[in-house]
């Protein structure tokens, strides 16, 4: 049976990544050898992540005086590196969810937090407004998408200070006001590749201004020095990174996965504000994630969610549970999603109704 899959991450990726990933396991690029046993070092490599390296910069509109790293650590190891590397006394953050709360747990070690503001008490069920950023702040840290909790910041906030962002769950699905940014970064696991690899975009002439000593791995400019391969980088998932941009660019870019993703989100959040028996649980239409969607039951309808699980499982559908933090259903729909699959969620909503 055709499975759809609305996994959080890791996640769905194109075909095109699969199957090009697969006849590399078994021969890359005519080597005779595994991309799974090649030197990181070899030409046919460095091939790789050369061109990889450019169709990040293509595909997002990255200007002059950036530069791409391919790290190991999660986006979590993110959350360090980042204030090690610029935080010298203040930053700002705004907590919009688990990923921003941790990410702020971590900053807390390196300097004075400034939180702007937090939705923590509603369970993050919407993306605080009216919110200002603490005078002497040395940058602006937020989450563009909040995967847990079905919540978006899809316009490039206005704000004093320089933007740092983590995009996980986001990225290669807007456009980037880069004159914002001093650092942007993404683990690839939801929009990009299978999980092993981030990528950190960071603004060259933003560094070296902290005071104190960096260790050299969780050092930017170590990797920046080396093009990424100070150490060994995971080799596998840049590989798959690199038929994900190649397949990015082949669509059209941007704007065309831009729209594919206002497609799908519109055709399911209007399913879900028009049923009797489901509800979203982030209710302002401006602030919900066009890359996850959560819902709920209706409470008179409640006891039916691990039914409904079930009957999208006898469609093939897989994935929808909620996190545990939010209950109900999660439907993520990344890039690589394709729009029938939202079809088959929707036509399975109406068809559960009905039996009911
Ligand atoms: C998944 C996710 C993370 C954590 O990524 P890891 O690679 O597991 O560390 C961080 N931030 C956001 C927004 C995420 O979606």
């Amino acid at each position: 049976m055709k499975k759809h899959n609305f996994y959080a991450g890791p996640s769905i990726l194109s075909e095109y990544t699969i199957k090009n990933t697969a006849e590399a396991i078994l021969n890359f690029a005519d080597t005779g050898l595994s991309v799974l046993e090649v030197s990181h070092r070899s030409k046919e490599f460095q091939a790789v992540i050369d061109e990889a390296t450019a169709l990040v910069k293509e595909i997002l509109e990255i200007p002059e005086g950036f530069s791409v790293l391919w790290l190991g650590g999660g986006a979590s190891m993110q959350f360090c590196m980042i204030p090690y590397n610029f935080l010298n006394h203040k930053a700002s953050y705004i907590d919009t969810g688990t990923w921003a709360s941790n990410a702020i747990k971590e900053a807390r070690l390196f300097g004075e937090v400034d939180v702007v503001a937090s939705s923590k008490e509603a369970n993050y069920t919407f993306i605080p407004k009216g919110w200002k950023v603490a005078e002497g702040s040395e940058y602006f840290h937020y989450t563009s998408n909040n995967t847990i909790y079905g919540t978006e910041i899809r316009v490039d906030p206005s704000v004093p200070v320089p933007m740092i962002c983590d995009m996980s769950s986001d990225i290669f699905s807007r456009h980037i006001d880069w004159s914002k940014y001093i650092a942007v970064y993404a683990g690839a696991q939801k929009n990009l590749a299978p999980a092993g690899v981030t990528i950190a975009i960071l603004r060259d002439d933003a560094l070296g201004h902290v005071d104190r000593q960096i260790p050299t791995m969780l050092d930017y400019r170590t990797h920046i020095k080396k093009g990424s391969m100070f150490n060994t980088p995971p080799v596998l998932p840049i590989f798959s990174a690199l038929q994900t941009l190649r397949y990015y660019k082949q669509l059209g870019g941007l704007n065309e996965l831009e729209r594919r993703d206002l497609e799908k989100a519109a055709l399911l959040y209007d399913a879900i504000d028009n049923s009797r028996m489901f509800e979203g649980t982030v209710t302002d239409p401006a602030d919900r994630s066009i890359m996850n969607v959560c819902f709920v039951m209706k409470p008179e309808y409640k006891e039916l969610e691990k039914e409904f699980v079930d009957f999208c499982s006898e469609r093939g559908i897989v994935g929808i549970k909620g996190h545990r933090s939010v209950g109900g259903f999660r439907a993520s729909l990344y890039n690589a999603l394709p729009i029938e699959s939202v079809q088959v969620l929707v036509e399975a909503m109406k068809d559960f109704e009905y039996k009911h």
